[in-house]
């Protein structure tokens, strides 16, 4: 897929004094890229647009170049102990994002230049848990690798864990741009991920991202290059025909992935669709003819993350799709783990 290239950058005065920031700042240079060097509190208002509808393209297309703030790591559970973020955000699409509420108001993209201060971070957060193997997630506020070949700094993370004994990254993605980090000394510390879905919710929800195919052939070359693998099936939607299409994601998954010698078991992880009455508001502004189902009175209503309710499938159909993936998945790979469903 085309690679990502941002209208427009803000640079925060703090994000130039770090190689990285410098670094960056010649780069867009150099690129038909409009500059702007100003606070953080200026970029909500500064990008063009008056209506919802109309900011809110344009955001995805303004990078913000800025510093991680704070010391406290969030917890990460199911997938991981702790997760940080080299960005925040993505040039994805993603209708049912769930950063449509969480980065509501701040729908633009950002990356995190000072990664000295970031990797001493983590090295506290590993002190803290004695002798334990602690794990990172590097995308649950966004995807590095849609920023990748801008930032480099996902490459730099995945070396800085491959010298860690007692640390172990997750990465999970839409994208497909692996290249940069097949070389690298990675000394299987990093478990990478890919994100797939049926036709249906990628071709209707998965807005710039990567098709399934380049994904899958991005899996592939991975795995070759020594990363433990494993799969995120979500959002797992119920749609009309969804039993037939989810088999067909993984016949087709299968006929890839099998002749692949992974270091390790491959792991999937299982996530129904959910929506929060927030995200719904967001989404038929920004998507006004989506044809995500967020029909309240066919959903449970569950107290979530964040102090937030979110409505997610009945307890008899999230019973239903999780058996039926999980059949789909230990049939075509019955060595694989599945490591939760939610
Ligand atoms: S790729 Fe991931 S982070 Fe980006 S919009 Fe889609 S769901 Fe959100």
């Amino acid at each position: 897929m085309e690679l990502f290239m941002p209208e427009r950058v803000f640079f925060e005065p703090s994000a130039l004094k770090y190689p990285l920031g410098k670094e960056l700042y010649e780069y867009f240079r150099n690129k038909n890229t409009e500059i702007i060097r100003t606070t953080a509190q200026n970029v909500s208002r500064m990008i063009p647009g008056t209506t919802e509808r109309e900011k809110f393209p344009r955001a995805k297309k303004t990078l913000v170049i800025t510093t991680k703030k704070g010391t406290k790591l969030d917890v990460c559970k199911p997938s991981a102990d702790y997760e940080f973020s080299l960005v925040t955000n993505c040039p994805g699409n993603c209708e049912y994002c769930y950063l449509q509420t969480a980065q509501a108001y701040k729908p633009y993209l950002r990356t995190y230049v000072n990664l000295e201060d970031i990797f001493d971070n983590i090295k506290s957060h590993i002190a803290n848990n004695e002798n334990k193997l602690t794990t990172f997630e590097v995308a649950s506020s966004g995807d590095p690798l849609g920023l990748e070949h801008i930032t480099g700094s996902l490459s730099k993370t995945i070396e800085f864990f491959g010298t860690l004994e007692n640390a172990r990254l997750r990465v999970v993605t839409k994208f497909d741009r692996v290249e940069p980090l097949l070389g690298l000394k990675h000394n299987s510390h990093t478990r990478f991920r890919f994100s797939i879905n049926s036709r249906y919710v990628i071709n209707n929800f998965e807005h710039n991202t990567a098709n399934l195919e380049e994904r899958v052939e991005a899996a592939s070359k991975i795995a070759g290059a020594g990363y433990p693998l494993g799969f995120i099936v979500a959002p797992i939607m119920r749609y009309e025909g969804w039993k037939e299409e989810y088999m067909e994601l993984f016949d087709r998954l299968k006929e890839k992935i099998n002749s692949v010698n992974s270091i390790e078991p491959i792991t999937f992880e299982l996530i129904q669709h959910r929506f929060t009455p927030t995200a719904k508001e967001f989404i038929i502004k920004r998507f006004p003819g989506t044809k995500l189902d967020m029909d309240e009175s066919k959903r449970t209503l569950k107290w979530g993350k964040f102090g937030r309710y979110k409505y997610t499938y009945t307890k008899e159909h999230a019973g239903e799709i999780k058996e039926f993936i999980s059949s789909l998945i230990t049939k075509r790979f019955p060595q694989a783990l599945i490591d939760y469903f939610v």
